[in-house]
């Protein structure tokens, strides 16, 4: 009868982690249908195999997790609309910029009632303003949608190794508390604030410290200089989050959302590596370039991040009030060279 049925969009590196994830669940508690469907942005793999063919087969995402069994009730599927129109339960987990093409495509093909949440950090900016995730994903299904944030380097948490998580939701108790069981493992604990803007701003945001912190270690500058580029990172986070919503609460920055993710992005993070290599070649090759050449498909979101979060200080008239946000944005076009992260970021005094 009521038991509820999960379907994850998304399945690269994080994707797969989180179809594990909740496949070990769905097996394990009553409340919820055994199989997992994930769907799959289809590829044809060097072998001349489809992606979906061989995650079928051999129950590991062999491009983007290899090496790791995602459990034989995970079933990969091509289809986007056959993916979810069974869904109670919808998870989405894709890089962010393709976020605004999938909703399009899924407009009136959600089952009515199905719950949402995102795992994804990043936004949209439009003409009206900036439109975080979930809150697209919202506004275009109509459905609730909570967001699971964290420090959650994917590979890691692929090895079972602990780590902590946050869901933010908005008013449902109830609803955040299903998501909880359905992500929570013995290595991987979760828990529920009812902050949804802070916890997806403090995802988003952190990438664009990322990729500061990535540049002063490309420089060679030291671990006191990183150190000064993360409090002033969370700074402007902090009061970028609360300028844009006001409900944000000071203590979502103390969870695993904000300060433990900001420091494992700017320890072991993607964002990381390739900005360090972007500054170790003096900028003279592009982030698209360098992401091609090392993430082999993987997607950086904090170049992006930075662009989008530039777009809404310069439209706002904000753009002194972050030297850091904006120096990331002008370095990764090639407007300042990538030293300009240490010259510029603590320029002029912010929020206290
Ligand atoms: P990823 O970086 O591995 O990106 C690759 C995925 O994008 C693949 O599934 C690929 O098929 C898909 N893709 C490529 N082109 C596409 C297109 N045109 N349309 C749709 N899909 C396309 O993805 P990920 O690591 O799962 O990250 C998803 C989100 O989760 C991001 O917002 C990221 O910031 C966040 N996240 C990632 C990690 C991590 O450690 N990887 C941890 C926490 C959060
Ligand atoms: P990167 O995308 O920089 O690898 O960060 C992953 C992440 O979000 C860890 O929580």
């Amino acid at each position: 009868g009521h038991k509820s049925r999960v379907t994850v969009v998304g399945s690269g590196n994080w994707g797969s982690v989180a179809a594990k994830l909740i496949a070990f669940n769905t097996l394990n508690l009553p409340s919820f249908h055994d199989e997992v469907r994930m769907w799959v942005f289809q590829e044809i793999l060097p072998s001349g195999e489809k992606l979906t063919d061989v995650i079928n087969r051999t129950n590991e995402n062999v491009k983007y997790l290899p090496g790791i069994k995602l459990g034989k009730n995970v079933v990969a599927d091509a289809d986007l609309e056959n993916a979810v129109k069974d869904a109670n339960m919808l998870v989405f987990v894709t890089p962010h910029q393709f976020m605004e093409g999938i909703c399009n495509r899924l407009v009136g093909k959600i089952k009515e009632g199905a719950e949402a949440i995102s795992l994804i950090k990043g936004m949209e900016v439009k003409m009206e303003g900036p439109c975080m995730i979930s809150s697209l994903i919202s506004s275009q299904l109509k459905i609730n949608c909570c967001v699971l944030m964290g420090a959650n380097i994917a590979n890691e948490i692929a090895v079972e190794k602990l780590s902590e998580a946050t869901v933010g939701y908005r008013e449902n108790r109830e609803t955040a508390e299903k998501w909880v069981q359905l992500f929570s493992t013995p290595y991987f604990m979760v828990s529920a604030i009812q902050d949804v803007e802070g916890v997806e701003l403090c995802g988003t945001l952190k990438n664009v410290v990322a990729i500061a912190a990535g540049l002063v270690d490309g420089l060679e500058m030291g671990n006191n200089t990183k150190a000064a580029i993360m409090r002033i990172g969370l700074r402007e986070m902090k009061a970028f989050s609360k300028l844009l919503f006001p409900s944000v609460k000071d203590s979502t920055f103390f969870e695993s959302c904000g300060v433990a993710d900001l420091i494992t992005t700017c320890l072991g993070g993607r964002n990381r590596k390739v900005a360090d290599a972007f500054a170790r070649n003096g900028g003279q090759r592009s982030f698209d370039d360098l992401e091609a050449e090392m993430l082999q498909g993987q997607k950086l979101q904090g170049v992006s991040t930075a662009r989008e979060v530039y777009g809404v200080l310069r439209h706002r008239g904000w753009l002194e009030l972050f030297p850091l946000f904006s120096t990331v944005h002008e370095i990764s076009t090639g407007r300042l060279p990538p030293s300009a992260i240490v010259k510029y970021s603590e320029q002029k005094p912010i929020f206290s």
